[in-house]
């Protein structure tokens, strides 16, 4: 176990995933010296809300506002998967890429959607996308520590911070990050109106999870065991 590491890679199926769900989390961690890795797996051109018929031009737009966005956050490299936006498919190949960014990271931490939310209550929440990467990467970090199933060095990641859960079982207290985190999401230009109706409806919607703190962010950690075995 690599208590030093202070690696975290977050994963999102789109650019802004990580800014709503985690944005606050990640900047606070940033602040006590963890180094943030991120995986945006698909390119993000369909989900625009400036009318735009040029896909490619979607696509660089996209990556554009996720690369400032990196920027802010003090983001250590961004891997840009490059799949098409609400097409995401699990397979063996995407498995694969996970493993090979896991093992390149090294993280402690992976920040991803939780692949046990399946409840569909909401399209937006429970997009394709979404659950998809969620079991791909849950799948990833297992197949990363193996080295039979894939030859190579292994990696072992200590804790999964699942988003978009339904059981929460930790609450971060994000209150002195609010703006900073609505700043982290105001970089994905194409993704809303105004700064000011952005800005209301994270405080009010997206970040009063528990009553302990004014704005919050919610988690399902899990901590990843390793019984029986060492990997070698
Ligand atoms: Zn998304």
């Amino acid at each position: 176990m690599e208590n030093n590491n202070r690696r975290i890679l977050a994963v999102s199926a789109h650019p802004d995933d990580i800014e709503f769900s985690s944005g606050g989390t990640l900047l606070k961690m940033t602040g006590k010296g963890y180094e943030v890795f991120l995986v945006v797996a698909t390119n993000g051109e369909n989900g625009f809300k400036i009318p735009s018929n040029n896909r490619k031009e979607r696509i660089a737009v996209r990556k554009k506002e996720q690369m400032a966005a990196a920027r802010y956050a003090g983001i250590k490299k961004v891997f840009f998967l490059g799949y098409k936006d609400g097409f995401l498919k699990y397979t063996d190949q995407l498995r694969e890429r996970f493993v090979k960014i896991i093992r390149d990271v090294k993280p402690s931490i992976i920040f991803s959607f939780d692949p046990s939310n399946k409840i569909f209550e909401s399209v937006n929440l429970h997009h394709r996308d979404h659950r998809v990467i969620s079991e791909v990467v849950f799948d990833a970090v297992f197949a990363a520590r193996n080295r039979y199933m894939y030859p190579g060095k292994t990696h072992s990641v200590d804790f999964f911070y699942f988003y978009g859960c339904d059981r929460p079982n930790y609450f971060e207290n994000i209150t002195s990050f609010i703006d900073k985190k609505i700043k982290f999401i105001s970089f994905h230009r194409s993704q809303y109106y105004d700064l000011d109706s952005l800005s209301l409806w994270v405080k009010k919607n997206l970040s009063n999870w528990t009553k302990k703190y004014k704005y919050s962010e919610k988690f399902r950690i899990v901590k990843i065991k390793q019984p029986f075995i060492t990997n070698v």
